[in-house]
């Protein structure tokens, strides 16, 4: 099986589980236990604080444990809100196109009376730091713009947007759940404020993560309990979790420029074959998108077809149709994009892995162009599209 769904999740790197499974084994104690069985519970969990904090160039103490990049994305908005209501300042930018965990957050707050303006991401997928300078307020509390996207691969011109909120006395929160361990990431050169990340994206464990807040910045808590995660964040801490999490940042931040020029390659092969498909297009932009992303609309067809398809054949990728979530609206990313509904619901997105190969790069090609032209052979939209009785979009 070639897996190309890893923007859904990765596989954990065997160093990652050695770790969890070492600490589950040895290190079971309670860090917030006294004793020695739980102070090395408590040393292992602020080791990994020091290995995750290096990677992004934070302190230690900026670090705080989530289950994940959803939780760290919800804490961060609504935190930020709350300090923010209390001064009087209800405005937030962010973009149509974020994660539904930055979006359904942003609907509630907007519910409760917060406006928020989100922001264009244009045909090419990219914010125009000009337009977020130009939506600022008086009562703007946060802007919450994504690193990178994880349909179609984007990457925001995170500094120059961070610059403008530093600027402007705005906090400035990114979603870098795509980005880390995939691209440099650096909070201090970036300009960032609060940023949310999830280990299941970089190799390591499900249901952790990590939320970054720069010293000085206050924090409120979702979760009411204990002191864990100095107040902020209640609940025993996953230390397995996190210690194979640290693992794998590390890892992944060694690799990151190896793996990068490994990935651009076959990636960029990729475009150009599916390029080759009638009546396609590249879905974000070419150049500034994550060394592993590929997303193409093939016009007259379902994605949701084409992803069964091409399972069949050993390949798992993933549709921006939402069909398979249940919805029949198409991707929000891809509509955002200005795609219409018709060609929207017929997209592709492959997120291959580092260990992909030359050889199943061109299998995927040669498959992909199959099952379209198969797929297309009997839709009544295709017929119509050839007849001349509907006009091509792509
Ligand atoms: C996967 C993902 C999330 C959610 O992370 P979880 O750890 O699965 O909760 C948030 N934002 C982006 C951009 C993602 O890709």
């Amino acid at each position: 099986m070639i897996y190309a769904d890893n923007a859904a999740t990765t596989k954990m790197s065997p160093a990652a589980v050695n770790e969890m499974i070492s600490v589950i084994n040895s290190n079971y104690g309670n860090p917030s236990s006294l004793y020695t069985l739980g102070q090395q519970a408590k040393e292992v969990l602020e080791a990994a604080r020091e290995d995750v904090a290096g990677v992004i160039n934070a302190e230690a103490r900026e670090i705080y444990f989530t289950s994940g990049g959803s939780e760290a994305d919800n804490q961060a908005i609504i935190s930020a809100a709350r300090i923010g209501e209390k001064k009087g300042k209800k405005h937030i930018i962010s973009t149509a196109f974020e994660h539904h965990a930055v979006l359904h957050t942003l609907k509630k707050l907007e519910r409760e009376g917060f406006e928020i303006t989100l922001l264009d991401v244009h045909e090419n997928g990219l914010v125009r730091p000009s337009e977020l300078e130009a939506a600022i307020r008086e009562e703007t509390c946060l802007v919450t713009i994504m690193y990178a996207n994880n349909e179609i691969g984007t990457i925001q011109p995170i500094r120059e947007i961070g610059k403008i909120c530093r600027e402007h006395g705005v906090l400035f929160h990114t979603d870098a759940v795509q980005a880390i361990g995939h691209i440099p990431v650096d909070v201090v050169a970036d300009n960032i404020d609060m940023l949310s990340s999830s280990a299941h994206k970089f190799h390591g464990p499900k249901g952790v993560g990590f939320l970054y807040v720069k010293k000085g910045i206050r924090l409120l808590s979702l979760i009411e309990g204990g002191a864990q995660e100095r107040g902020k964040r209640a609940g025993t801490e996953n230390v397995p979790g996190i210690a194979a999490m640290a693992v794998a940042i590390k890892e992944v931040a060694a690799a990151r420029e190896k793996n990068a020029e490994h990935l651009l390659k076959n990636r960029n092969r990729l475009i150009q074959g599916l390029s080759e498909i009638p009546h396609s297009a590249l879905n974000g932009d070419a150049k500034n998108r994550l060394p592993g992303n590929v997303n193409f609309c093939f016009e007259g067809i379902e994605g949701e077809s084409l992803l069964l398809l091409l399972d069949d054949r050993g390949i798992a990728a993933s549709s921006g149709s939402a069909c398979t979530s249940g919805s029949l609206d198409p991707s929000h990313v891809l509509l955002a994009i200005g795609r219409v509904h018709d060609v929207a619901h017929g997209s592709l997105r492959l997120s291959i892995g580092e260990d992909i190969t030359e050889e199943e790069t061109e299998y995927i090609i040669k498959n992909v162009k199959e099952v379209v032209e198969y797929l297309r052979g009997f839709s009544p939209i295709w017929r119509d599209l050839m007849a001349g009785k509907r006009e091509f979009i792509l």
